[in-house]
């Protein structure tokens, strides 16, 4: 069995590889394992084996080669033929779940359902689910489940393990409008996000004071929703389309300038809404012109400048590179110029800093063992340089290294850029400190 259209990766991009190995140091799954098909060359060739009718799509290799794949992207910054990686994984992994979906173990398909097709397409559906979550976290019914080994039962113990903690109030995005200090630059797009807006609601509301001490006015339409990239990187690119849309138009109507995000694994499928909709005549040209709108929030910030006003922060930092800002939107040095600008923070750069943690979104639950052995290997890195804090911009990161870090009994803190910022900025005249109005809501 070859690929079927839709969503067939192209030939002109993996045609394109000319086998030179450059990629192979920076692949984290290479570097674990040291095996040819564990790296992008061999999966590269086991994709083009496949749409040469050489391999059958189905065959065991090529299917656990597509989920061992972090969808990471760090060999794609690094080939010098410009192979687009993420451009031929993608579709690939829709090829095999379109075509294994059957097999699947049943608490695989009825995890996938409920969190692809239902959770992460309806927010409100997701609020409720985060509402249920905070209510066991703060009784400890999950530390109960654990003891009598109902979530085993469940096949939800790793799931469990890596919940985020939930937010005690959510940033609900209902056509909020934050006005920007002093002069004016422009009027910016807030994505909420899906698991930001619930469990990292404290960051989206840092975000909304950063961005309006850059002096842009901030708009929260209520027409958004999650970005799709869990979809996406899981194999159910006809899901993460339906979602891509609601954006656009959510955008389309907002009167905003830019759109910003601040979560690195949403901004790149963001950003590559374009290459979605390529094919679509009739959505393919809103999807670019989306595009050419998306912002990384440091990217923004360090573009149109930030205020001066920044206090002392007198602590010992380190930089973890979210791979989907670093390798997919190429963005390393933005967060360390904003870092920079703190005073008395001081930055110790990690080993590894832009080698992936093993996150990567649903990767925990479908390859747990290299999940974890990546997760090993980040929080050792952390500790060779011994931070008071690890400073990121990515939810996904933010929750494997704080899992990590729990678990090597590590009393190390985990902030993302903006919160940085807006600490700096509370230390600098905490009286003048402002809450987004009505930014927050606890459903
Ligand atoms: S660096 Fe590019 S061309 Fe070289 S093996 Fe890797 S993907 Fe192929
Ligand atoms: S995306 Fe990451 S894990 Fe996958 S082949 Fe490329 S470097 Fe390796």
């Amino acid at each position: 069995m070859s690929f079927t259209a839709p969503d067939i990766p192209p030939a002109d991009v993996f045609n394109r590889c000319v086998r030179c190995g450059l990629c192979l140091p920076t692949c984290p799954t290479y570097v674990e394992t040291l095996v040819e098909t564990s790296g992008p060359r061999g999966r590269i060739a086991l994709i083009k084996a496949v749409a040469e009718g050489r391999l059958n799509l189905t065959s065991p290799g090529f299917v656990h080669q597509m989920s061992e794949c972090l969808d990471c992207r760090a060999c794609e910054a690094v080939c010098p033929s410009g192979v687009e990686y993420g451009r031929l994984l993608e579709p690939a992994r829709t090829q095999v779940q379109r075509a294994t979906a059957a097999r699947q173990p049943w608490h695989v398909r009825t995890l996938r359902w409920f969190l692809l097709d239902r959770v992460f397409s309806s927010m409100a559906l997701l609020r409720f689910v985060a509402t249920l979550l905070r209510l066991s976290q703060k009784l400890g019914l999950q530390s109960l489940a654990r003891a009598t080994g109902l979530l085993r039962v469940l096949h939800l113990e790793d799931s469990e393990k890596l919940a985020p903690r939930i937010s005690d109030r959510f940033f609900v995005p209902r056509d909020q409008r934050w006005s920007a200090e002093g002069k004016r630059k422009a009027t910016v797009f807030m994505h909420a996000g899906c698991v930001m807006h619930v469990a990292f609601a404290n960051v989206d509301e840092a975000t909304v004071r950063v961005l309006q001490k850059a002096g842009c006015d901030v708009v929260a339409p209520s027409g958004q929703g999650c970005c799709g990239a869990i979809n996406i990187h899981a194999g159910e690119m006809e899901r993460g389309r339906q979602l891509a849309k609601r954006n656009i138009t959510a955008f389309e109507g907002s009167g905003a300038d830019v759109y910003i995000i601040n979560a690195a694994g949403c901004g790149s499928t963001l950003k590559e809404y374009g290459n979605l909709f390529e094919d679509d005549p009739e959505w393919a040209q809103r999807a670019a012109a989306f595009s050419a709108q998306v912002r990384d929030v440091t990217e923004w910030l360090d573009e149109v400048g930030i205020s001066p006003d920044l206090g002392a922060i007198e602590r010992t930092i380190t930089y973890q590179d979210p791979c989907h800002l670093v390798h997919a939107q190429r963005i390393a040095g933005a967060p360390r110029r904003l870092l920079a600008k703190i005073p008395g923070l001081r930055l110790r750069e990690m080993p590894e800093s832009s080698l992936c943690c093993g996150s990567a979104g649903i990767y925990n639950l479908t390859q747990p063992e290299m999940a974890e052995r990546l997760q090993k290997r980040k929080v050792a890195n952390i500790m060779r340089v011994t931070p008071e804090i690890v400073v990121t911009a990515n939810p996904g990161c933010a929750m494997q290294m704080a899992a990590g870090l729990r678990e090597a009994g590590a009393e190390i803190s985990i902030k993302h850029v903006v919160e940085m910022l807006d600490e700096a900025y509370a230390a600098y005249s905490p009286s003048i400190r402002l809450e987004p109005a009505s930014a927050s809501s606890s459903v």
